[in-house]
């Protein structure tokens, strides 16, 4: 199988990028972002949950996210592969991720970092705030999650240069540039 963490700040790209990677290697897509938003227009009490901590910029607590996401592992079946995005978000998620591909006779192969300067994140976000109405695009939530990102995520990219899966990838410019990149580094780890 072909494991695939698309990894970033806050508007760096993942989403986008991941449909395109989804296209050509015929992968599940888990965006744990897309899980969450779903709970909360359900109303459910994890959606519930999750709103509070969301439109603070902060992060749900992992323990929650590691069983969300064992759960839409299990549900998957005869998958080719599944492309990760926004999750993980920290070092203990980053374990558990791999002792969960792990139990299941699979590993990440590859750690896709999109890199884009912070200005053009807040950019980016702001734009994508008008148009999509996402609550959490706003400027003042936009700011504490590019702190959260710094502090508990982007750690996490010196987590998987030593486990040898970290690939990065300038994630400002051309779309089918940093596609092709993307393919290229996914290519080199396969
Ligand atoms: P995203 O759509 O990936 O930007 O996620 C939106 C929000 O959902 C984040 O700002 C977090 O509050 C929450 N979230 C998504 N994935 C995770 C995760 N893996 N761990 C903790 N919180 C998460």
């Amino acid at each position: 199988m072909l494991n695939i963490v698309i990894f970033g700040a806050p508007g760096s790209g993942k989403g986008t990028q991941s449909a395109k990677i989804v296209e050509k290697y015929g992968l599940d897509h888990i965006s744990t972002g897309d899980v969450l938003r779903a709970e909360i227009a359900k109303g459910t009490e994890l959606g519930n949950t999750a709103k509070a901590l969301i439109d603070h910029g902060q992060l749900i607590p992992d323990e929650l996210m590691v069983e969300i996401l064992a759960s839409k592992l299990d549900a998957l079946s005869g998958s080719k592969g599944v492309i990760f995005d926004g999750f993980p978000r920290t070092i203990a998620q980053a374990g558990a991720l791999k002792s969960m591909l792990n139990e299941r006779g699979e590993d990440v192969t590859a750690m896709i970092e999109l890199d884009v300067p912070e200005e053009e994140l807040m950019v980016r976000l702001l734009k994508r705030g008008e148009e999509s109405g996402r609550a959490d695009d706003n400027e003042e939530t936009i700011k504490k999650r590019l702190v959260v990102y710094a502090e508990q995520t982007a750690p996490l990219k010196d987590w998987y240069k030593n486990d040898g899966k970290h690939c990065y990838i300038k994630g400002s410019g051309e779309l089918d540039r940093i596609f092709a990149d993307i393919v290229a580094a996914i290519e080199s780890k396969i």
